[in-house]
């Protein structure tokens, strides 16, 4: 590693002087797509498994009536993410992150060196052996958390109109959060239009249009469940009924053309999607997702998928056609914790067909081309940023890659340090404690 970035990978080390981590797997930082931060001070799921989407909806708006969401909760869901081996995050929030700090290194020109004025639990900084190879040119550096979190952090701007009163005021709030993540040095600016049922037509085309103009990358829940789609189809069900508890009901938002096909046509205008959730995509719109690769993909949340009890997640026809798949953890209000590690092996327990190397990806590489990084992170490849998830195998050497993906996505190794452009954030995995 040199400058923040991989160098070169090679089986035996270049030098006489090599770091031995011990028993462990070294992953790629993992890539968190879909969270909701400013919902980590739920102590747990909310409802009951199995809960419809509509009650939980009403179960998360009864929490945050009755507490407000605070800064702290986004900053302990960030160093949450990051002990538990997540580098780069995508967060759906109320508001920008709560943090501005300036790097006051120039990581381009410093690469690794005094990357960030970060509180992590170690800040050393091993000595790295030179490889003699040429370096990698020199990095264009994507922003990191600065003030805390010590994750590279896409934070989306959560828009909700169902109302034609309130589609101005989210233009002005998505073109704030624009302009100000343009003058951050901490974080990237994206947008979410929520969901179908709280976004108004009108909004989420000017959120395309915005995204566009501005290269912001957009996120939305979409064929999340089956309640949506007979609104979508029907204009009626649970969700009509719950706009019309909340006097949001209007006919004119939900007007008959309305099909998923066409959010999907309409985002792919946008500079770069990610449909989260994508529960009950039909073969049509997973084809469509497919053909736009280049700037769409999917985002799967195994955990908060199986909470809601919904029909098997269609992976295997996703892969089969062609979508890009990433993994989110969703938030605590559907999910018990940020580990996306606990994701991957909720997939592979729940799609034993999937080889595991493929899971794997789905959580580096493939959160990373949903986010647009795939050239910059996602994998041990020289010329990416130096990020890494070490986890220890607690039984043994591993014989062999089956011993090894058996280990990492059917046991409960834990991730024990994750490392930041080539810095360690937690402990220090050449101490007594941690080389184990
Ligand atoms: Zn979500």
């Amino acid at each position: 590693m040199q400058g923040g970035r991989f160098v070169s990978v090679r089986a035996k080390p270049a030098t006489a002087d090599p770091m031995d981590l011990g028993n462990v797997a070294i992953l790629p930082g993992l890539v968190n797509a879909h969270a909701h931060l400013d919902l980590n001070d739920v102590p747990g799921p909310l409802g009951k498994p199995g809960i419809g989407l509509v009650d939980w909806i009403g179960e998360v708006i009864r929490h945050r009536l009755s507490t407000p969401s605070t800064e702290q909760a986004v900053l302990d869901g960030l160093r949450e993410s990051s002990r538990l081996g997540t580098t780069t995050l995508a967060d759906i929030s109320q508001a920008a992150p709560p943090f501005n700090s300036t790097i006051s290194d120039d990581i381009g020109s410093q690469g690794a060196t005094g990357i960030l004025p970060v509180q992590c639990e170690s800040q050393q900084t091993p000595s790295v052996p030179s490889t003699g190879e040429t370096p990698v040119a020199p990095p264009v550096a994507l922003p990191v958390a600065a003030a805390v979190p010590c994750v590279r952090l896409v934070s989306y701007l959560e828009l909700i109109a169902p109302t034609l009163e309130r589609v101005e005021l989210q233009v002005e709030r998505a073109r704030s959060h624009i302009a100000a993540g343009r003058e951050a040095t901490s974080w990237l600016p994206g947008l979410s239009p929520h969901a179908p049922y709280s976004v108004r037509l009108d909004l989420l085309i000017q959120a395309v249009a915005l995204s566009a103009e501005n290269h912001v990358p957009l996120a939305m829940h979409l064929a999340e469940s089956p309640e949506e789609l007979e609104l979508i189809k029907h204009r009626c069900g649970p969700f009509r009924e719950f706009l019309e508890r909340l006097g949001a009901w209007d006919d004119e938002a939900f007007p008959d053309r309305l099909t998923i096909l066409g959010y999907l046509q309409t985002l792919a205008g946008s500079h770069r999607a990610m449909v989260v959730h994508g529960n009950y995509l039909a073969d049509e719109e997973m084809a469509f997702l497919a053909k736009h690769a280049d700037r769409m993909a999917v985002v799967y949340c195994p955990r908060t998928h199986a909470f809601f009890d919904h029909d098997p997640y269609p992976l295997e026809k996703m892969l089969s056609a062609g979508v890009v798949v990433a993994l989110g953890t969703d938030s605590r209000a559907s999910s018990p914790d940020l580990s996306l590690l606990a994701e991957m092996r909720e997939a592979a327990r729940r799609h034993p067909s999937i080889a595991p190397e493929t899971i794997l990806r789905f959580g580096t590489l493939g959160g990373a081309t949903a986010l647009g990084m795939s050239h910059q992170l996602g994998s041990i490849t020289p010329g990416r940023e130096a990020d890494l998830a070490v986890v220890s195998l607690r039984h043994g050497a591993c014989r062999n890659a089956a011993d090894l993906y058996h280990e990492l996505l059917e046991g409960d190794a834990p991730v024990v340090a994750t490392w930041l452009r080539g810095r360690p954030l937690h402990e220090d995995p050449f101490s007594e404690k941690s080389n184990r």
